[in-house]
């Protein structure tokens, strides 16, 4: 039986693919069409490498063609699948943002570091064993920098705040970001007739909340028409959604300091997050019950409240 695998059309010639990470719609990979070549932005982990190449002979088109593998950073949602990816691709170039580069070519560390969050066990279900990409198979690219696909050119900036290794990819023909973790998380699941519900993602190093929002000013700068996000799909109405972005990144920040000397700091910058999200939901328009919001949230809350404490207690 063939899994059944969603994807989203744009226009533009941009397909987002449902990496398969968690649930449905959670994290996305997407496809860049031209006439002549195609790319590849974010790779999902091990296990969407399949969803990718399945959707690529779908629409028509050859592995051969895709000349660009892109991550905006190495964490394992958007770049777990990378080497394994590439085996498959024989003439595609991976593109990775200069911090990230080490990991690409040795992913031990990565894989280390992630087996030791999740356990070796669930990690083998989620992930396995990363595969390494040769070094004249990687280019590293600078901020500033831009490559040609086919004949449509995309341009890079550095954008730390989510993560060091980060940068966001421009498409100057839709006028969008492929934004990565930058703009945030917004499920197509709690759109409603006011539009898309937004909200920053952290994790647990390398939180850095002024970084983030001037990252995310050099993103506005552009007046982009489109956010290609990684969780999950296109959003418009931007500056509603980057004026909510501001918002949820200053409640991170006095959440941190409100509850930083705390004895139950974990908990109770959780529960305030939660109570946040379900009360803005509400406010939206969303109508699931309680407890399916507390599903959809419970996992982000978990990393974020884990990326704000590492910020209270590495990067202040
Ligand atoms: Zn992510």
């Amino acid at each position: 039986m063939t899994e059944c695998i969603t994807s989203l059309e744009y226009p533009g010639g941009i397909v987002a693919i449902d990496s398969g990470m968690v649930r449905p719609q959670m994290a996305a990979c997407y496809l860049l069409e031209t006439d002549s070549a195609l790319a590849v932005v974010e790779t999902g982990n091990n296990r969407s490498v399949d969803r990718i190449l399945t959707v690529i002979a779908q629409r028509g088109r050859r592995v051969e063609e895709v000349s660009h593998v892109i991550v905006t950073h190495v964490h394992l949602d958007h770049a777990g699948g990378a080497g394994r990816l590439m085996q498959r691709l024989p003439n595609a170039t991976l593109v990775v943002h200069p911090r990230g580069a080490r990991h690409m070519l040795d992913p031990s560390r990565l894989e280390a570091s992630a087996r030791a969050v999740y356990g070796d066990e669930e990690y083998e279900a989620q992930h396995g064993a990363l595969v390494p990409v040769p070094e004249e198979r990687l280019l590293v690219m600078e901020d500033g920098g831009s490559l040609q696909v086919g004949g449509r050119t995309l341009e890079f900036k550095d954008t730390p705040g989510h993560a060091r290794h980060h940068f966001c990819v421009w498409d100057e023909f839709s006028r969008g970001w492929f934004s990565g973790d930058t703009f945030g998380i917004s499920y197509r699941e709690l759109d409603t007739s006011s539009g898309p519900f937004i909200f920053p993602t952290t994790t647990p190093i390398q939180f850095d909340p002024p970084a983030l929002l001037e990252s995310m000013e050099r993103l506005m700068e552009r007046a982009p028409r489109n956010m290609y996000l990684t969780h999950f799909g296109r959003v418009q109405d931007l500056p509603r959604l980057a004026a909510d972005m501001r918002a949820g990144v200053a409640k991170f920040v006095e959440w941190g300091e409100r509850f930083a000397t705390s004895e139950r700091r974990r908990e109770r910058i959780e529960a305030a997050m939660m109570s946040w999200l379900v009360e803005r939901a509400r406010a939206h328009g969303v109508t699931y019950s309680d407890a399916s919001l507390h599903e959809i949230f419970g996992g982000d809350v978990v990393l974020n409240t884990q990326g704000i404490e590492f910020w209270l207690d590495n990067g202040r």
